[in-house]
Parts: C-alpha cells; sequence; structure tokens
C-alpha cells in the first residue's frame, strides 16, 4: 500500500502502532523508489518526520520505529520536542523548520540541532552571539523563497550568495545548505531544480554546503528527483495534525 497524501490519515496518536509503521515503511519504500530512478543511493537522503501539533508520545513511537530526525516549526513546542528527542538519545535530532522570529532565534538556536529557515541577516545577527557550549557551531539552512512572496518565509534567490557569506562569517553558525518550499500550485520539478541551481551557486562558497532540504509530503518523489538529500514529511507518515495545540 502506498502513502497516498491525498487520502484523511487518522491522527497518529490514536491508530495502532502498526498503522504508524505501515506508513512510515511506505514512505521509506517510495524514497527509495524516487532514489533508484534518479540512479541516487537512498543513503544520501535523510527523512525529517515533521510532528508538529501531534503530543510527545508520536515521537516515542517514531523514535521506536528507528527514526532519528525530528521537525518542528514553531517555539515553543519546538523546545519540549527537542527535550524529548534528546533524552531518547541515540543521535536523534531536532530540526526548525519553521519561520524564525528574531527575538526567539536564539533560544531556538540553543535546543536545535538544525535551523533550516535562515532567510535574513537581522537572524545570523541575532545568532552571532549562540553560545552552545561543547555542542558546537549550529547548522544552519538557507531558505529560499521560489515565488519571491517573502511574507511566507525565504531570502529573494538573487539575495542568497550574500547571505550565506554572512553566515560563513559567523563562527557561532555552520552553513549546510539551502532549504525551500514549492510554492502552491507550482510544477514541483522545475521549482525544485530552481532550488538546486542556488545550492550549486552556494557550494561554489562552501564546498560542504551540500543540504537541499526540500519535498513534504505531497512532493518529496520530485524533491528527490531534483537532488534534495533532506525531505521534511509530516502527514503522510503521522496522518492528518490535530488543530493547533
Ligand atoms: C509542516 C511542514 C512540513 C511537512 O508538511 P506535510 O505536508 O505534513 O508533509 C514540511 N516543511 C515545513 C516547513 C513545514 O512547516
Amino acid at each position: 500500500m502506498s502513502a497516498d497524501a491525498s487520502a484523511p490519515l487518522e491522527p497518529a496518536a490514536t491508530v495502532d502502532p502498526d498503522v504508524l509503521r505501515g506508513r512510515l515503511e511506505a514512505v521509506r519504500a517510495e524514497i527509495d523508489e524516487a532514489a533508484a530512478a534518479a540512479g541516487r543511493d537512498p543513503a544520501g537522503i535523510t527523512c525529517i518526520v515533521i510532528t508538529k501539533f501531534h503530543p510527545l508520545e508520536l515521537v516515542d513511537a517514531l523514535h521506536g520505529l528507528g527514526v532519528r530526525d525530528f521537525g518542528e516549526n514553531r517555539h515553543p513546542e519546538s523546545r519540549d520536542k527537542a527535550a524529548r528527542v534528546h533524552e531518547l538519545g541515540d543521535g536523534a535530532r531536532l530540526h526548525f523548520v519553521g519561520q524564525l522570529q528574531r527575538n526567539k532565534a536564539r533560544q531556538v538556536g540553543r535546543y536545535a540541532d538544525a535551523v533550516h529557515s535562515i532567510d535574513r541577516p537581522e537572524l545570523v545577527e541575532a545568532l552571532a552571539t549562540l553560545d552552545r557550549g561543547e555542542r558546537g557551531p549550529l547548522d544552519a539552512t538557507l531558505q529560499l523563497s521560489l515565488d519571491g512572496d517573502t511574507a511566507r518565509g525565504g531570502v529573494p534567490l538573487d539575495a542568497a550568495e550574500a547571505l550565506a557569506e554572512r553566515v560563513l562569517e559567523t563562527p557561532s553558525l555552520r552553513l549546510r545548505g539551502v532549504m525551500a518550499v514549492a510554492p502552491i500550485g507550482a510544477d514541483t520539478d522545475r521549482a525544485f531544480a530552481e532550488v538546486r541551481a542556488v545550492s550549486e551557486r552556494i557550494r561554489r562558497l562552501a564546498p560542504d554546503a551540500d543540504w537541499i532540504s526540500a519535498g513534504m509530503s505531497h512532493d518529496f518523489r520530485s524533491a528527490v528527483s531534483q537532488g534534495a538529500t533532506h525531505l521534511r514529511i509530516g502527514t503522510a507518515i503521522t496522518g492528518n495534525r490535530p488543530s493547533a495545540p
């Protein structure tokens, strides 16, 4: 059975662990298939499971099924999820993927293992004085705005390299690559090809900044075909989200 993102799905907290396992395996199989079709090694693709709005028990269940990369989109929920993820351990990481407010940036930067949504110089400035102690620099990707509507987050494509340079000058941050959300109604292959083109330009400045965080439940196959290294998948695995807490 394949995970059809258009079919209504029960929230995971109320479903049998076997159902959760089934969805996870179905998505993993589809990632493997999409990778094979693109001539890519699936080992180079990280599936981040987005657990926003779901209870901590879902994090526990997913961790038990081998998930190690978790994603959240807003503080303070992300702080509680990060604490749980780190308690469960065994290499488990919390990725912050939502729009970040300047006045929360340092708090998020302290507990998150990666922030995918760096999209303006003022965030870099706020994070420049981040002190993570032993944990070392914070993994950071630049969120790109593919449609130029920066109200939804993201740096305009023609400003991405300048922002990358700001991150590279900031010792508390480690530039890992780029992130994007395909615009609603977009041709996703084209949108993600654009992300890959910007990624190539950024890698000329920072060769190891090779993360391409792109692809959600409805478009991850397209993202894999265009080189995505980090998929951010929620509902196809977790079921529909409960309403915002
Ligand atoms: C919620 C969210 C996702 C996951 O979306 P699904 O459609 O549930 O897979 C991915 N990326 C970001 C930035 C999100 O906020």
